[in-house]
């Protein structure tokens, strides 16, 4: 089975090959041709994950192909924060997008801040033969105090899952791939697709 995955991140495209059973054809948007960074302008992760599934959906609607098309959004919630930066993950420390630099904000936030709970949350967007469906992953873990590890993207180098020392950047991807927030998401969304 064919299914377009509305995202660019090579990171998130190698995380879900790894999870997917080999009957299924996975594409990414460079596949599709679509080149453009896909707008984000929802208020909620979920919101965002919908917009981003029915744009490419337009996209290939226009082309006359049928298939079955996901999102996903994530965010990092950091409840000392009021559950910031969210929504606003990508885009924390300013435009252009910088993982490094929403990193280094993120220390100089919390840096007076004893309480690091944090959680990731993932939501995917499926939509197959006009029907929406919704699949959820969350990881619920620490923001540690300096950046540790270089594997991963994103929040990995602080993000400590809960039950480890050691940061989602210092795990190998194999460790990280079976506990996090998208791999969560990504397993309720296969199961859902092996009943179909
Ligand atoms: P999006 O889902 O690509 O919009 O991600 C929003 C933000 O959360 C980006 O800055 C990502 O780098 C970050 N993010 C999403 N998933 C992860 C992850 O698994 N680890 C670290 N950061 C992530």
């Amino acid at each position: 089975m064919k299914l377009i995955f509305a995202s660019a991140n090579k990171n998130k495209i190698k995380e879900i090959k790894a999870l997917l059973p080999s009957h299924f054809e996975l594409l990414g948007l460079e596949d599709v041709g679509i080149t453009e960074d896909i707008p984000e302008p929802g208020e909620t992760i979920k919101e965002n994950s919908f917009l981003k599934a029915q744009y490419v959906l337009n996209f290939l609607k226009q082309k006359n192909e049928s298939i079955a098309v996901f999102a996903d959004d994530s965010g990092l919630e950091v409840l000392a924060l009021n559950n910031v930066p969210g929504v606003y993950s990508a885009r924390y420390a300013g435009i252009p997008k910088s993982d490094a630099n929403n990193n280094t904000k993120l220390l100089e936030e919390l840096k007076l801040i004893t309480d690091r709970k944090a959680r990731f949350l993932t939501v995917i967007t499926l939509i197959l033969d006009g029907e929406i469906h919704y699949f959820e992953g969350e990881i619920k873990g620490t923001i540690s105090y300096e950046k540790r590890g270089t594997n991963g993207f994103g929040y990995d180098p602080l993000f400590i899952p809960q039950g480890y020392r050691s940061t989602f950047a210092e795990l190998s991807s194999e460790t990280k791939n079976t506990i996090s927030h998208r791999a969560l998401a990504v397993k309720k969304l296969i199961d859902f697709l092996l009943m179909k």
